[in-house]
């Protein structure tokens, strides 16, 4: 059975001793613990947390957060693909509701990055999901349908394997408010559903799934049993290490008593 993703999302937080430091303790407090860790750092700390990752000799994967989608030139301040890849990074965000909101990312630059993603060899960790606005308008199903579908747009079938698709309703994320098992499982069966449309329905069942919005260590149990779900995107309760390896913890466990899908 394929490993359980555990990703945490530092967003702008954590200084470089502190990245190393928490990478100290979360190797110590996930020793037995054999689901696949990602740890979404700021992009200064990438070598370092590769560099510690690697002396304490465990496949966490280190993930930037964001790069611009150019190849080179003018435009300060910005890190590309290459760049990343380059420093160590083994994955990458795109698409995250706060690249989407605050940076004014759209549909269209999401699938320039997660091309320019895949020609680095990153994986990609895709976020979608519906606003509040959506959800209260009945919208949720189409929003998610146009942002896999343009997201996806000239990926090939065989590129989905370096696709982990993040599922984070916008209302859940720093709020404190879980979406139901029910409008987990239901988005969830929209993305393969609609996978299965643009590819296969081998691919569809195949491709990785993960579930954000507010997961912390108390509700990780339930949100690990639910049917499809291949893991979870943590941001706030990611930053102490207690937390979240217990939540990594959940998922080992839960890997070991159930059947996919
Ligand atoms: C996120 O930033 O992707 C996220 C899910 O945040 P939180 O866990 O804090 O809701």
């Amino acid at each position: 059975m394929p490993k359980k993703y555990v990703m945490a999302n530092f967003k702008m937080n954590k200084t470089n001793d502190e990245v190393v430091d928490y990478i100290d303790k979360l190797s110590s407090l996930t020793s037995d613990c054999d689901c696949q860790v990602v740890l979404c750092v700021p992009s200064i700390s990438i070598p370092l947390a590769v560099q510690k990752v690697n002396e304490k000799d465990r496949d966490f994967i280190i993930a930037c957060q964001n790069f611009n989608e150019n190849d080179f030139g003018a435009f300060t301040g910005e890190i590309n693909a290459e760049m990343v890849a380059g420093g160590g990074a083994g994955a990458v965000l795109i698409g995250h509701s706060e690249r989407r909101n605050l940076f004014k990312e759209d549909d269209l630059l999401v699938n320039k990055k997660i091309l320019k993603a895949l020609k680095s060899g990153l994986i990609c960790i895709f976020c979608l999901g519906e606003s509040l606005f959506d959800k209260k308008n009945n919208l949720t199903e189409q929003v998610i349908i146009n942002q896999l579908s343009k997201g996806l747009n000239s990926i090939y079938a065989n590129e989905l394997s370096h696709i982990v698709i993040a599922y984070e309703p916008v209302w859940a994320i720093g709020t404190g408010i879980v979406a139901t098992e029910q409008e987990i499982s239901q988005s969830i069966c929209i993305i393969r559903n609609t996978l299965a449309k643009l590819y296969n329905e081998e691919i569809a069942n195949n491709v990785t799934i993960v579930y954000g919005g507010s997961v912390n260590d108390v509700n990780c149990k339930d949100i690990s049993k639910i049917k499809g779900v291949d893991g979870v995107l943590v941001g706030g309760a990611s930053l102490i290490p207690e937390k979240f390896s217990k939540i990594a913890k959940a998922f080992c466990e839960c890997k070991k008593t159930k059947n996919k899908k």
